[in-house]
């Protein structure tokens, strides 16, 4: 009988970790990737360091995948991120944990990770194709075949690891979505997350670089509050960035706009009784002095006061009811109407993708097509920062792997 083929489309991690743990010693493993070289998205994670998952306990992930999460359970659940942390560490590549559980390579190089991976495919005896960009598949009587340039190849088993579409220039430009549509799946509507959001008029671009703690952003429609989201914000020259607004981005649609509450909405009073005048001196303070009491970077408080229409040496007793207020108001919900959230070029993720209910999450096998498997950021998922994207490559791949690996034992 003909050793069965198995064919994994996509050299990310998933693709990689797929291939390195399917047991099967009867079966040919082939990887195609695009690219000349496998990982180039991996390398440029984390800035380079790669933030290969969290810490804590695996029951906490599933809500950093918004409402997809619960798909994610039987997986990540079957491979953890401790599973993970062991792979890497059983194969010289030690790891740590920074101060908020993100967990890094101890050489802090997305490089070792790469390493590892392309080493346990080799010692899997992983045929892979680089430079080898797969044009189209097709159904082929149980398996499927897997237009190249060079070839076709029939293959019994079908891995769709192609990723999302940010980034394009790694690779990663959307080919799988085509290839599970032209198989019969149902694609979500693909937008870049975890990006940048650029609002009209920013009135920080020589701000850029100042970062506020743990503050919490609203996205609103139509006036009303759609989500909120807390967390560090960063300005940067033409827009936010920062955990709080890569995270709101994947919720941000057109026409939003975001509500930002540079101080927490409890302190409202305390801000008030800062602004009003509480003391027979009070007056005569100057109002950028007071304000330079919150816990505020010092150029921010100078923009704040100019965009209440406040001069220099105004003081408490210039303050008019309607301009305190409106202090107020720019302290704990600052509305900026957004512009555009960033492209695909700056988005860490891409929210949509193959939908879930057509994928069996104890197999990631399709319902559709027996011996079809979507892994990895191609699927209609999307984390948080912090390692949790990668974590969800990892545990969807390996979940792939068993399947695969238990029907050609
Ligand atoms: C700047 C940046 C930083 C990030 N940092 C982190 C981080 O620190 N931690 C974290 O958890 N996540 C991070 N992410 C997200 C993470 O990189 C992705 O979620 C992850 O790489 C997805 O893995 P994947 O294998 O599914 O897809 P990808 O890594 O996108 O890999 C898909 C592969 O398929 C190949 N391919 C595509 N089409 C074809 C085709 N037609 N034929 C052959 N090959 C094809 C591509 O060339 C690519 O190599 C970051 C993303 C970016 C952009």
């Amino acid at each position: 009988m003909a050793r069965p083929v198995i064919g994994i489309i996509g050299g990310g991690p998933a693709g990689l970790f797929c291939a390195a743990t399917i047991r099967s010693k009867e079966s040919r493993l082939i990887l195609f990737e695009k690219k000349r070289e496998a990982g180039r998205k991996l390398l440029i994670t984390g800035s380079g360091r790669c933030n290969l998952t969290h810490g804590g306990e695996i029951r906490e992930f599933e809500p950093h995948y918004g409402e997809n999460g619960a798909f994610l359970k039987p997986a990540l659940r079957g491979f953890t991120n401790r599973d993970l942390i062991a792979f890497f560490e059983e194969r010289g590549c030690p790891v740590y944990a920074d101060e908020n559980e993100k967990i890094f390579p101890v050489s802090e190089k997305a490089d070792d990770i790469l390493s590892v991976l392309m080493t346990a495919c080799r010692e899997n005896g992983v045929v892979i194709r680089q430079n080898n960009p797969v044009r189209a598949v097709e159904r082929s009587g149980d398996g499927f075949l897997i237009r190249t340039d060079e070839q076709d190849v029939l293959v019994d088993h079908l891995v769709i690891a192609t990723g999302g579409a940010s980034y394009p220039s790694t690779g990663s430009t959307g080919d799988g979505y085509r290839f599970a549509e032209s198989l019969g799946h149902r694609i979500i509507e693909i937008g870049p997350a975890l990006t940048p959001v650029h609002p009209e008029q920013y009135p920080f671009p020589d701000l850029a670089g100042i970062s506020f703690d743990d503050i919490t952003v609203s996205i609103l429609r139509e006036g009303k509050i759609v989500r909120r989201v807390t967390g560090d914000l960063l300005f940067t020259h033409n827009g936010f960035s920062g955990p709080v607004i890569l995270h709101a981005s994947r919720f941000i649609r057109d026409g939003d706009s975001l509500s930002i509450a540079f101080l927490p909405e409890q302190e409202r009073e305390v801000i008030q009784s800062h602004i009003t005048l509480g003391s027979a001196t009070a007056g005569k303070r100057l109002v950028k002095t007071i304000l330079s009491e919150l816990p505020l970077p010092a150029r921010f408080i100078q923009r704040l006061t100019e965009e209440a229409g406040l001069s220099p040496d105004s003081t408490v007793a210039h303050l008019t009811k309607e301009k305190r207020k409106e202090l107020l108001r720019l302290l704990t919900g600052w509305i900026f109407q957004i512009k555009r959230v960033g492209g695909f070029d700056a988005a860490m993720a891409t929210r949509g993708g193959i939908a879930l209910e057509e994928i069996n999450n104890k197999t990631m096998e399709s319902r559709l097509l027996p011996n079809l498997y979507c892994i990895g950021e191609v699927l209609d998922i999307d984390g948080d920062t912090g390692g949790y994207n990668l974590q969800a490559a990892f545990s969807t791949a390996y979940t792939a792997a068993e399947s695969i690996s238990l029907k050609n034992r």
